[in-house]
């Protein structure tokens, strides 16, 4: 089939990669400035701005007969246009509500499912009632294109507050978050195809440094069987919701086993890449196979796996060459911070795998210093 794939980044490269071994061909749609050199060579990149005609970009991109995303900031009235001439998938609907923080915790809180504590702001009175009702510490998140813990606000006290408020009238629409005491945060990869099979992956175990996903443990240790419970069905519920196609991730605080969602994604996700060499179908495949209509493969490990990001750094040949280790590399430019690749890890048990990721983590990030 013809699958054309709004954005250019890692994802989409991934994407790619694992359909073009079930012969699918691929054309990619760029923003305005998008980089491009992860989808360098794998097919047509066509640019897009509003301006352009969204029947010509059908042409361009090959007509495609699905056209998915790699990444939930996408123009909706895009995904609207070109679903008049061919599936997309997930829906814009989908994609709608999880590009906006506010939309989509409302339509978690609406389906019985548990979040944070959150107001929707947009001016400053409005900012201190909702800090003054969650208290301190508060997150406060704009409600669009915040990711990786950027345009974030982690509110300490009521001068950090004040900082904030007189900054109000030059922030977008913003989300006031109370802080969730959490154990620890978790993610679930979930598939739905086309006929609406679906298959979910076992729960990972994430852990973040400044704002970004460092590691991943899969699967997650000590998860009792209520704790699944309630993961599979929040799966369930908004796969449902939506008759959802393709791969949804959804992140998870866990606070002394009970689950809250802290996010959605409404694509393959970072803390999904460890399926890439765990000897299951990869939450790149199950994705491509969902939105072909294909039942989803096999997502889960006989063994223990994990991963551990490459943020503003390359890894050596001692790391990259180990045989329980696989190198995944983005071909991006390294910068501080940014995501250039990743390494998934292999173990035949959990205290193996626990013992190479940290392993591994002090060998990339000697001494805890900044990223
Ligand atoms: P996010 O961009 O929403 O994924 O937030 C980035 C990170 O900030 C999360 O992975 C958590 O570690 C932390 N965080 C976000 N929101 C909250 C909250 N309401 N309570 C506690 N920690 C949070």
């Amino acid at each position: 089939m013809r699958i054309a794939i709004a954005g250019c980044g890692q994802l989409a490269r991934m994407l790619a990669l694992a359909g073009w071994e079930m012969g699918h061909q691929f054309s990619f749609i760029a923003d305005p400035g998008e980089g491009t050199d992860c989808v360098a060579g794998l097919g047509p990149v066509c640019a897009w701005d509003p301006n352009t005609s969204i029947v010509e970009l059908y042409g361009e991109l090959g007509q495609p007969d699905v056209v998915t995303i790699e990444k939930e900031h996408v123009d909706i009235d895009l995904m609207e246009g070109l679903a008049e001439h061919c599936l997309v998938a997930p829906s814009p609907e989908a994609i709608r509500v999880c590009q906006h923080r506010g939309r989509e915790k409302t339509l978690l809180q609406s389906l019985g499912i548990m979040t944070a504590s959150f107001h929707l702001v947009e001016d400053a009175p409005a900012l201190i009632d909702a800090v003054n009702n969650v208290g301190y510490p508060a997150f406060v998140k704009s409600c669009e294109q915040g990711y990786d813990g950027q345009n974030q606000w982690h509110l300490k006290d009521s001068a950090a507050l004040d900082a904030l408020a007189q900054q109000m009238p030059s922030l977008p629409p913003l989300v006031v978050e109370g802080a969730v005491h959490f154990d620890r945060e978790l993610s679930l990869i979930a598939a739905r195809s086309v006929s609406g099979d679906i298959a979910l992956y076992p729960l990972a175990e994430n852990r973040h440094r400044e704002g970004i996903l460092l590691t991943s443990e899969v699967p997650a240790p000590n998860v009792p069987d209520s704790t699944l419970e309630q993961a599979t069905q929040i799966a369930h519920t908004l796969l449902e919701h939506w008759s959802y196609i393709g791969v949804l991730s959804i992140e998870l605080f866990d606070e002394g086993g009970k689950l809250r969602v802290n996010e959605l994604a409404p694509r393959v996700h970072n803390s999904g890449h460890w399926s890439q060499d765990a000897d299951v179908t990869s939450q790149f495949s199950n994705h491509i196979r969902a939105i072909t209509d294909c039942r989803p493969g096999n997502p889960t490990p006989s063994g223990y796996t994990g991963m551990v990001n490459l943020l503003g750094r390359s890894a050596d040949r001692s790391l990259s060459s180990a045989d329980d280790i696989s190198l995944h590399w983005y071909t991006k430019s390294i910068r501080s911070r940014r995501k250039v690749g990743h390494l998934n890890v292999r173990a035949s048990e959990r205290q193996q795998l626990q013992r190479r990721l940290s392993e591994i983590e002090a060998a990339l990030y000697p001494d805890n210093e900044p990223l």
